[in-house]
């Protein structure tokens, strides 16, 4: 057994219960593969990804990618958020492939995080790597560290915004971009 089904193993033991009972004999090995699926992001080599997917273009309008599916991790609790990012950025001779705005969402969300650094790192990114004029990213998400523990509140929805550039000075195309994805 790994070292990280090892742990499993003793955080399973550790709680009172006994690692060597039917359905959980497997459980170290499959919550460890697990794990290691939901920390994949720091292996992402951000370079490669982007790098291949930059297209010329001569557009100077806002480009918006809404409701990509967010999933990460909570780096205070190890206890996943969820919900939405949305991203938009207004291009400056290049455009990033659609599909490479949501692998840049993952890259950064399958890690130990916290959701407002995670806007701020996709944005970030998005901005260095297209040469972008503006970028804004907002992400909407539900923390089950507030859900299943702590306060209990079900329905609370945790809004971050990072807006950089033309989306940080001016308040016209800042009301575009949140108008696009319905804010
Ligand atoms: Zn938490």
């Amino acid at each position: 057994m790994d070292k990280l089904a090892e742990l499993y193993r003793e955080l399973i033991t550790s709680v009172g219960e006994n690692p060597d009972r039917e359905g959980l004999l497997k459980t170290p090995t499959r919550a460890a593969r697990a794990f290691e699926f939901l920390m994949k992001g720091y292996k992402e080599d951000i370079d490669k990804l982007v790098n291949n997917a930059l297209f010329k273009s001569d557009t100077q309008e806002l480009v918006v990618v809404k409701n990509i599916e967010l999933y990460s991790m909570c780096e205070h609790h190890l206890l996943p958020f969820f919900g939405k990012c949305h991203v938009g950025y207004i291009p400056n001779g290049k455009v990033l492939g659609l599909s490479k705005v949501a692998r840049v969402v993952d890259a950064f969300g399958r890690r130990l995080q916290i959701q407002e650094h995670l806007t701020r790192q996709i944005a970030e990114t998005i901005e260095k790597y297209t040469g972008a004029i503006g970028v804004g990213v907002v992400i909407e998400a539900q923390h089950l560290c507030m859900m299943m523990r702590g306060v209990e509140k079900q329905n609370s929805v945790m809004v971050t915004s990072a807006m950089l550039g033309e989306l940080h000075e001016d308040p016209a195309t800042r009301a575009e971009f949140l108008n696009l994805i319905g804010r």
